[in-house]
């Protein structure tokens, strides 16, 4: 835990008592701080109360004993409204902060000098979070990893000069931490996301901008707009930035991903080259696909300026295990692969798993999202069969007629029990079982986590069944 001392003697109001909440207020108290906390959920005031945590009925408290409010990232800070214990703190003049800005303010108080990488973006940070934290424990280094990802930030150990802490950052997180200013700072991409709870795309745009802005050295990746523009206002300003890229592309000092490598352009006469290649992917199994080259390109760059040597960086990112749900090889038979992507959630998710393999076997279904599977069709090709799971079968099967061969399967069992089957026969040279159901899950499950862990499970009891039955083409 890193007790968080700078509000030591003081008395503040934390709202949010979900893990992070949890976590904070004992951080606070561990601190000396006088907390009263309180949630809109009886059962979350149960687990503090269980905690031996201070509750007070923040909706009828006296606001003039506290000196801030600590939120939680989950409430509203503006849109789609402020929360009510955000109106409480605006009527008196309270500043409102988050768990990160506390671990900031300590970290400015104890190791101003700890190195501190944050990460953000749209889509992939728990990935690159999770290969930074890799290739640096790799590398021998002492390491702390969470923030969005597993390990609420003042739940870990606390800052010191040689102790990393590798920190993924949702744009809620980043609104709460103003005084956020890492060492290595990575903002991945931008695609509208969470604009019920960012207003515009501008804002939300804005609130990530920051963390690179205010970063010692920043990592941009430049395959949107929004990322390519704040790049450059970075790099015009003389700041220390880096460009990343998940193609090829013709900026001086940029690391990019090509085919399997990644590689940094280099100036040359008489125009741009590409230049040297800087690892090469295509052995790391958990980091297939040009979206993973963006991630693997964001993590070369922060752990190169941490001073990691190139062939460590090289070496860790084949070792690197990957992160489960998330096109999570989950076992082999023969040359079958299965492969885990209970992540895609969408459509946009499962075109990464579709570009990433060939002779797919593909499972999908769900509670499908507006636009269904239709932004897939160019990608058909690539698929041998389809099994249809869930609510969304009906509909899914009108836009593959005629287009792709699919089976109504019901049930995740019976999908992947087909879908090994034609696997298996397929001749194919390296068939994949692929569930990325491009749906939610909640029609059949609880939520994409176990909906994983039951392909998981199920996969791997195939995989037993017929390794019993000595059978493995
Ligand atoms: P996040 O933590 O931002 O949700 P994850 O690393 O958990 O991201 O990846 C979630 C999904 O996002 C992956 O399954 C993949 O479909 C997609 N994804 C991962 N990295 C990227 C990237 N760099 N660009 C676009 N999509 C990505």
């Amino acid at each position: 835990m890193t007790p968080v001392s700078c509000f030591k003697g003081r008395h503040v109001a934390l709202f949010g008592l979900g893990g992070s909440g949890l976590a904070t207020a004992r951080a606070l108290m561990a601190g000396g701080a006088n907390v009263s906390a309180w949630d809109d959920s009886a059962a979350s005031r149960e687990k503090a109360r269980v905690a031996g945590i201070d509750l007070v009925d923040l909706t009828t408290a006296d606001w003039s004993q506290f000196c801030s409010l600590i939120l939680a990232p989950g409430a509203p800070l503006t849109h789609p409204a402020p929360h009510w214990s955000v109106l409480r703190a605006k009527e008196r003049g309270l500043e409102v902060i988050g768990d990160i800005e506390l671990f900031c303010r300590e970290r400015a108080g104890i190791a101003p000098d700890a190195p501190l990488i944050a990460i953000t973006g749209t889509n992939g940070k728990s990935t690159t979070t999770a290969l930074i934290a890799h290739i640096l424990r790799e590398a021998g280094r002492d390491v702390q990893m969470g923030g969005n990802i597993g390990v609420p930030i003042l739940a870990l150990e606390p800052p010191a000069r040689s102790r990393a802490h590798v920190i993924e950052c949702s744009s809620f997180q980043i609104d709460l931490a103003p005084s956020l200013a890492p060492t290595v700072g990575v903002l991945l991409n931008l695609t509208p996301d969470h604009l019920d709870r960012h207003g515009t795309m501008a804002n939300y745009a804005a609130v990530k901008e920051r963390l690179a802005a205010q970063s010692e050295y920043a990592i941009v990746g430049i395959d949107d707009d929004y990322c390519s523009a704040i790049y450059r206002a970075l790099h015009d300003a003389d700041r220390a930035v880096s460009a990343i890229s998940n193609a090829d592309a013709g900026l001086s000092e940029m690391v990019h991903f090509s085919g399997t490598r990644l590689r940094r352009a280099i100036a040359a006469s008489p125009g741009w080259e590409i230049g040297e290649t800087l690892v090469n992917l295509a052995n790391a199994r958990a980091l297939r696909g040009a979206h993973n080259g963006q991630n693997a390109a964001a993590a070369f760059c922060a752990c190169e300026w941490l001073d990691v040597p190139h062939d460590e960086i090289g070496a860790a990112m084949k070792t690197f295990p990957g992160l489960p749900h998330r096109m999570e090889e989950v076992g082999r038979l023969g040359k079958t692969i299965f492969v885990n992507d209970s992540k895609a959630t969408n459509a946009d998710a499962a075109e990464k798993a579709l570009l990433s393999f060939d002779d797919m076997f593909w499972i999908i279904g769900g509670k499908s999202k507006e636009g269904g599977i239709e932004p897939l069709r160019p990608l058909f090709s690539k698929v041998r069969k389809a099994y249809l799971i869930g609510a969304a079968s009906d509909d899914f099967a009108r836009t593959l007629d005629g287009a792709l061969a699919y089976e109504m399967c019901g049930t995740l069992d019976v999908a992947l029990a087909r879908a090994t089957r034609d696997a298996q026969k397929s001749g194919a040279r390296e068939p994949v079982v692929l569930l990325s159901p491009a749906c939610a899950s909640y029609d059949q499950f609880a939520n994409f986590e176990v909906r994983g862990d039951r392909f998981r499970e199920l996969a791997q009891q195939i995989i037993a069944q017929h390794i019993g039955h000595g059978s493995s083409t």
